[in-house]
């Protein structure tokens, strides 16, 4: 464990006070109250992903990936806040414009704004470039936008909308303040899990944007910015998949432990030891993935695209495994209303459809087995 303002030790130290304990009720209230969000600011978490002369707090990717890991391990519909917003601060920082980052970086930051990213529509989800909502150029250099976004987490209550379109050119992105004229915003509820992370389906009606809306070139978003916030949001919830994996191995570990009135505690049974070693070698395994992914982001390296998708794809389908186990252990207790695991049994399941599904996954590892043969 790392020390210092930024380390392992006191990420796990306010997710422990802070935020695990509550993780129940935000699943059963499907939000995160302001003031869990306040203090999220206030760590400097909000800004991890962005620079210190941006306002942020300049964490490498490496740090980075423990604190999305620590929090997942409290709550992954508070990970999954931080997931999307870090994607669109990120795309600020790296494609903004200078007045776009001067405008958009400091708040972001703070998370005096909320950062949400739309991609995914009604008839296009894992094949991004089948989106069809419409961005059209307009005389004055503005565009005028036409489509509807789903499933956007945190979509309730974000403040700047990171929307992929099509123009004449290709698809783009584009910074659309959420409160503009033509953005209507209808709450999703009750879904199988991260159920606290505000999702949102969000239509956009002839809403009109100002040239300076454009962010990165026009026509190229598919190669630029979707790659490379996706590659960021695959590699949060990876970390995010190690955080419920532990958390998953720490209940199944002091529940059977426990004698509960038992003539002799769970663990004495050599098949619940059986279900706890694969936890125990797959959050490690799993976190050596993601360390390796983001050492290297965190030299430039391209490889970490590939790595990512490793790391992704083992940890959250290790976390889906590990989480099932989870209930299995704690036997009825586990299904129960607030139930820790059952909770952890319905998030981990998403992990394995966002920023990428499962399947989506096989098919990209698949081909680097091609390409490494072909050598
Ligand atoms: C809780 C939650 C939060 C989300 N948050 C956001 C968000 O903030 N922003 C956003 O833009 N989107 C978000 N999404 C949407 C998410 O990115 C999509 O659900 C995901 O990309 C999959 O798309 P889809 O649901 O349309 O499924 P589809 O793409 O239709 O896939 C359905 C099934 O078919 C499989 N499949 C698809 N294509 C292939 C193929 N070529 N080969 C083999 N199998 C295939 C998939 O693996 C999957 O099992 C969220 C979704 C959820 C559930």
């Amino acid at each position: 464990m790392s020390d210092g303002p930024f380390g392992r030790k006191e990420f796990r130290a306010v997710v422990d006070a802070e935020i695990a304990p509550h993780a129940a009720r935000f699943d059963r209230e499907q939000s995160i109250p302001a003031n869990v969000l306040r203090r999220i600011g206030e760590l400097g978490w909000w800004g991890a992903i962005l620079p210190v002369e941006a306002g942020g707090s300049g964490m490498d990717m490496v740090t980075l990936g423990e604190l999305h890991e620590e929090v997942g391990r409290g709550c992954s519909s508070v990970r999954s806040l931080l997931t999307v917003h870090s994607m669109a601060a990120y795309a600020v920082s790296r494609w903004g414009s200078e007045g776009q980052r001067a405008r958009w970086l400091p708040l972001l930051a703070r998370g005096e704004a909320i950062g949400a990213f739309c991609l995914t529509e009604p008839e296009a989800g894992s094949d991004a470039a089948g989106i069809s909502a419409t961005a059209t150029r307009q005389q004055d250099g503005g565009f005028v936008l036409q489509g509807s976004k789903r499933w956007i987490t945190g979509g309730q209550i974000a403040d700047l909308l990171l929307v992929f379109a099509r123009t004449g050119r290709g698809v783009s992105a584009f910074l659309v303040e959420s409160d503009s004229p033509g953005v209507v915003v209808r709450p999703v509820h009750d879904m199988l899990g991260t159920r606290g992370s505000m999702l949102a389906e969000i239509d956009f009606q002839d809403c009109r944007l100002g040239p300076d809306a454009l962010l990165g070139p026009d026509g190229f978003a598919l190669a630029t910015v979707v790659t490379g916030v996706l590659d960021i949001g695959r590699y949060s919830v990876a970390c995010g998949c190690v955080g419920i994996l532990q958390a998953c191995m720490e209940a199944g570990a002091s529940f059977t432990a426990a004698q509960g009135g038992r003539t002799q505690p769970l663990s004495s049974h050599q098949l619940v030891r059986q279900m706890l070693s694969q936890m125990v070698t797959d959050v490690s395994a799993a976190r050596l993935l993601c360390r390796q992914a983001g050492e290297l982001k965190d030299r430039n390296d391209p490889q970490t695209i590939m790595a990512t998708w490793i790391a992704k794809y083992f940890a959250s389908t290790a976390a889906t495994r590990a989480a099932s186990d989870a209930v299995q252990l704690h036997g009825a207790a586990g299904c129960a209303p607030d139930h820790a695991a059952q909770r952890y049994y319905r998030d981990a399941k998403i992990m394995e459809i966002i920023e990428g599904s499962t399947q989506i996954q096989q098919i990209k590892i698949a081909e680097e087995a091609y390409r490494w043969t072909a050598r």
